[in-house]
């Protein structure tokens, strides 16, 4: 008979959500050859010749993921794309078309979903993406749930598995801004001056046109959007590649707007730009031999890239070096549901 090693965890509160992805992961090992990569990254990728097809998908729960008092339909629908954007930027490939599965309350206002869909048009049209179908039903609370399909050359993608030992660590955009804008939206609600923080929460944005170069020009190894956090989304990276990092504390990125407020909501100014969720910035390896071309990308596209670590060898684990020289391995990475 074959023997079963028992799991000694009794719920999803003791193994943390990504603790049961990666007890999934293990129920259902595919074989299936056409397949890329399953489980494991921002999206599945299937093989179909020289391209491939990329699959993703997202959900978004009332009063779990947003609140119907602090953002209004438009902007929600926006972002119900833009999250999925995101995936498909990660791996430089192009989003092309997207479902979407709604549960809705019954005394939901009509103009609520209608517009809730004006927002959705206009990401999709921004993005050039088109809606082929979905789904609807009856629910206690809303429900949103998108699964965004995209291609890219097999040749080009980039994974999380991909980085080596040596490589730089770099991220675009600066981290923390949504998190900041979330929290001064829930113990504040709008406050005039930080507009641009509560806007980088609302309407985020998904950097597909730097991914899809990033990957075109085969300068980085690996590559993962920053959705739960600086700390969460590296040690993602790390784990499928099997290596380590060290992350300078004060190289992180901060926004002018996210220095002037950071102090009036947490003791710690780099709490919400390590821990903080809903960056959708990218965060990518590549060896030390193209950082010119890297930075001189980050000059074509307008958009900030900043070196902020190194890869290290497995079993280093995941080192923050403060300013003064010090080290420490965040004990806590950030936000897990089920936790
Ligand atoms: P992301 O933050 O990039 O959306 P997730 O952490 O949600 O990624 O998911 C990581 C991986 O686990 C992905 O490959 C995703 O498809 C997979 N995954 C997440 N939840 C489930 C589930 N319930 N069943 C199967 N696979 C899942
Ligand atoms: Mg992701």
């Amino acid at each position: 008979m074959r023997s079963r090693i028992t799991d000694t965890k009794h719920d999803l509160q003791e193994i943390g959500e990504f603790g049961l992805i990666r007890r999934i992961r293990k129920w259902v090992i595919s074989s299936d050859p056409a397949l890329v990569q399953g489980i494991g990254d921002d999206v599945a990728v299937i093989d179909m010749g020289p391209t491939a097809l990329l699959v993703t998908t997202d959900i978004l729960i009332e009063d779990i993921h947003f609140h119907l008092s602090w953002i209004d339909p438009y902007p929600l629908g926006r972002k119900a794309l833009a999250v999925n954007l995101s995936d498909i930027a990660s791996m430089g490939g192009t989003p092309k078309y997207f479902l979407i599965s709604i549960g809705l309350p019954k005394n939901l206002s009509l103009s609520f979903v209608s517009s809730f869909y004006r927002g959705l048009r206009k990401e999709a049209k921004q993005y050039q993406v088109e809606l082929i179908g979905g789904d609807t039903s009856l629910s206690q609370k809303t429900v949103i749930n998108i699964c965004l399909l995209g291609a890219g050359r097999k040749r080009d993608l980039l994974y999380r598995r991909g980085a080596r030992v040596g490589d730089d660590l770099f991220v675009s955009g600066t981290l923390g801004d949504a998190a900041l804008g979330l929290k001064i939206l829930q113990e504040k609600g709008k406050i005039k001056g930080a507009e641009g923080l509560v806007k980088r929460h609302l309407t985020p944005c998904p950097r597909v046109k730097l991914g899809q170069a990033i990957a075109k020009h085969h300068w980085a190894t690996a590559m993962i959007d920053v959705s739960d956090g600086l700390l969460i989304d590296t040690s993602h990276l790390l784990e499928e590649s099997g290596v380590g990092a060290r992350i300078w504390e004060e190289r992180v990125p901060l926004s002018g707007l996210y220095q002037k407020w950071i102090r009036s909501f947490s003791k710690d100014p780099f709490q919400l730009a390590f821990s903080g969720g809903e960056d959708y910035e990218l965060l990518f390896t590549a060896p030390p031999r193209m950082r010119d071309r890297i930075l001189s990308l980050a000059h074509a596209h307008k958009i900030p890239i900043t070196r902020i670590g190194e890869i290290l060898p497995w079993g280093t684990g995941l080192h923050i070096i403060r300013k003064d020289g010090s080290d420490y391995s965040p004990f806590r990475l950030g936000f897990e549901h089920f936790k």
